[in-house]
């Protein structure tokens, strides 16, 4: 077999159908944010980033810089290897408990990525626990997809956000039988928030365990920033909360909080826990300032609140179509696959302007979109300039009938 030609094959098929993704290679600098310079082929530029999902602005925090400077003076640069092997450094520790405190849970563990902790603690909990059966919502981000089918559990898909649906779910499967509804707060494509409550009020009833992924909610809602759940009062009805430290928190990682023996259990048991080298002690240790930071600080969150309203008003009056959510994340809708990638390139081409096209098989057909995420280091200026080019591009792409993309 010819490997490299099979591989070219594959490629060339994603991108006849457009699915090829493109990256934009970026140098974020600090204390300026959103602004970065985009590195090109023969050629810098300074862009301004409207689709970060450090949502506020963190990743350049002064104190968790200072944090991170630090801890890489005191420790080194890496962990030295797994926290089997190695010793688990203290950062680790002080952050886990950090964790475990922001949603008023016993424990919490830590592991390389939100991705990571959602693979391992649904492949570790639905594999181990024996007939354990899996409901999970239909939008479930890959990751938990990933875990739940590497676990091999029986699977239950409900519809999204659908108490009646998965209540009938519930209903369906023998009473005795260990289960798992999975699902998350913030759905980070529609930006539209699960009816947490209804879900734990069926879990109740029906004996299953809940596992809530906040990893768009964390550090942005709630009055220490625990996430929807903090803001409801519902984090103790949940059996797991999942989040990430590389969104919101600005530096990288992911967690789950539960009880103690839970907690103990994934650390036992996740091969995706065991054998991987923990992260640095200085990224430890910056997660643990931003965590820290966020839970007294309330003034991130409500900048943040009143950048995503000035946009959505802003949106409003250019009459640029956006789904109405009670979130923080703005899909302005496009509706074509050729149109979203023009405009995208538009954006940064002519107006240095970084919104990245969500295109199929992120979003279903028909409802390609620019994600736009305003943060707190978003000036009055940047918006204006967003919206002004967003009018501009959306009366050219009316006004032309042929894909943009022809141009
Ligand atoms: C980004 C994301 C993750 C993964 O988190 P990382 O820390 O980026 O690996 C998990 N769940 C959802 C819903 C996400 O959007």
């Amino acid at each position: 077999m010819n490997y490299d030609a099979y591989f070219r094959g594959a490629l060339d098929a994603l991108r006849a159908d457009g699915n090829y993704r493109v990256f934009a290679e970026l140098e974020r600098h600090r204390g300026a944010f959103p602004r970065a310079t985009r590195h090109g082929p023969g050629h810098r530029e300074e862009v301004t980033v409207w689709c970060s999902n450090d949502y506020l602005g963190m990743g350049q925090h002064p104190d968790v810089l200072a944090a991170m400077h630090g801890a890489l003076d005191r420790c080194g640069a890496g962990a030295g290897g797994t926290r089997n092997i190695s010793g688990t450094t203290h950062d680790h520790v002080l952050l886990e408990r950090e964790l475990a405190d922001l949603h008023a849970k016993e424990a919490a563990l830590l592991f390389t990525s939100g991705y990571v902790s959602n693979w391992a603690a649904l492949g570790t909990l639905a594999s181990k626990i024996p007939g354990c059966v899996v409901l999970s919502d239909e939008l479930n981000h890959a990751s938990m997809i990933e875990g739940i089918r590497h676990s091999r559990a029986q699977k239950v898909i409900w519809r999204h956000n659908d108490l009646a649906d998965l209540e009938a779910k519930l209903a369906a499967l023998p009473a005795n039988a260990p289960k798992l509804i999975a699902f998350e707060s913030v759905y980070s494509m529609d930006g539209d928030i699960a009816p947490i409550e209804g879900i734990c009020d069926l879990a109740d009833r029906y004996g299953a365990m809940t596992y809530l992924d906040e990893v768009h909610a964390v550090g942005l809602y709630g009055p220490r920033g625990g996430g929807i759940a903090e803001r409801e009062g519902l984090m103790h009805r949940l059996t797991v909360i999942e989040g990430t430290l590389g969104k919101a928190y600005g530096v990288v990682g992911g967690y789950i909080a539960a009880s103690a023996d839970l907690v103990d259990f994934v650390r036992s048991f996740a091969s995706g826990f065991i054998f991987t080298t923990a992260l640095p002690p200085a990224v430890a240790a910056g997660a643990a300032a931003s965590v820290r930071h966020l839970k007294q600080s309330g003034a991130e969150r409500a900048a943040h609140q009143a950048r995503v309203a000035d946009v959505r008003a802003r949106l409003d009056a250019a009459g640029i179509p956006h789904i109405d959510n009670p979130s923080h994340i703005i899909p302005v809708m496009v509706g074509d696959a050729a149109k979203c990638k023009y405009i995208s390139d538009v954006l940064m081409r002519d107006w240095g302007i970084y919104i990245q096209p969500i295109n199929y098989p992120t979003v279903p057909k028909g409802t390609e979109r620019l994600r736009i995420t305003p943060s707190p280091v978003h000036t009055a200026e940047d918006i204006d300039r967003l919206i002004a080019a967003l009018g501009a591009l959306w009366t050219q792409c009316r006004l032309s009938r042929q894909p943009m993309a022809a141009q």
